[in-house]
């Protein structure tokens, strides 16, 4: 079967590889369409460390199961799955604990083994959930960003009427723009370089949507609430320019979730979080809100549609990776079809 196989950086061909073998509780998924996640695109360039070569990346996908390993009872071929990429214990204090998202022993589908740039997968059975019959394969391949999205959201104490700002209008950015007026945030400001996002981001609710090379953020945000600042911010970059600019745009005793996750040092002022009482929680996958985020679409409660901006053949996703991390393609959402 065919596979885009990083390598090391900048690496990252289609090559004819050995189809999968699912074991006693796996099944193999034949993949019908793969996200490519901002975490693919930094890996795949070498800036995170968070992807070690050989690897098949892609954790954003569903597909049709083709075979069963032998104590699969659950699901047979023909199967519509989306795929919960993180595969967890069970047993440790995370998992016991009801935090499974925090598992001691966590491994992900596409991060840590094969994932879904590819024909097919091996994946573990207790990671599928049942497509819905009216749910289509670019759908299903937005539950996963969408979950991260809510899960940012939930951990932002949002009250009724508050101003969120969220400093990055990537797919995260714009998903966490949807999920905090979902929540009720009074007005939501989002701020990027670029102006495709931030244009998309106005198209999906953004009261404002400010281009950081040409405004000045802080002001704005002041400006917007009487000198005080946002009570909430999302960091949907992770970089320290945009982890400094969150802390400069949050009130005193403010909140800021940190979901960002491109470099893994910043730099910042301290002193600043110290001495103005400001609370950070970090954010990373999700628990319940997978099965969340998955309702949300299929409700129509959540409108993905428009963050999908480019669907490729499998064959053209080289191209397609060194062009996002290159910065040439300003695509948000790419989503791949073997
Ligand atoms: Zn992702
Ligand atoms: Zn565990």
């Amino acid at each position: 079967m065919r596979a885009l196989v990083y390598e090391g950086e900048w690496q990252m061909p289609l090559r004819e590889v050995k189809p999968p073998v699912p074991g006693d509780n796996d099944v193999i998924v034949q993949v019908k369409a793969a996200g490519i996640c901002g975490s693919d695109v930094h890996g795949y360039a070498g800036i995170t460390g968070r992807r070690t070569p050989p690897i098949v990346m892609g954790h954003e996908f569903g597909g049709v199961i083709s075979e069963i390993g032998a104590r699969v009872a659950d699901y047979a071929p023909g199967d519509r799955v989306v795929i919960q990429p993180l595969w967890t214990c069970g047993k440790c204090e995370s998992c016991t604990s009801g935090v499974p998202s925090l598992c001691l022993n966590r491994s992900g589908i596409g991060i840590n083994t094969d994932g879904a740039f590819a024909d097919a997968v091996r994946v573990p059975h207790q990671l599928l959930r049942r497509l819905p019959a009216e749910m289509t394969w670019e759908q299903a391949a937005m539950i996963e960003p969408l979950a991260v999205a809510m899960r940012a959201v939930n951990r932002s104490p949002i009250k009724l009427m508050d101003t969120v700002v969220i400093v990055g209008a990537g797919t995260i950015g714009l998903l966490a723009l949807t999920m905090a007026k979902l929540k009720g945030a009074g007005q939501v400001i989002i701020s990027d370089l670029s102006t495709h996002r931030l244009e998309l981001a106005k198209q999906l609710g953004a009261d404002m949507a400010v281009n950081v090379k040409e405004q000045d953020v802080v002001q704005i945000v002041r400006a917007q609430t009487d000198g005080v600042g946002a009570s909430i911010v999302i960091e949907a970059v992770g970089a320290s320019a945009t982890v400094r600019q969150a802390l400069s745009v949050v009130r005193s005793g403010g909140h800021i979730t940190w979901i960002g996750n491109s470099q893994p040092e910043v730099a910042l002022n301290m002193q600043t979080i110290v001495t103005r009482e400001i609370t950070v929680t970090g954010t990373y996958c999700y628990n319940d809100e997978f099965e969340r985020a998955l309702q949300a679409i299929h409700t129509q409660r959540v409108n993905v549609a428009p963050l999908i901006e480019r669907v490729a053949p499998l064959e053209e996703g080289p191209q397609l990776i060194h062009d996002l991390a290159k910065g040439t393609l300003e695509a948000v959402k790419v989503i791949l079809v073997p």
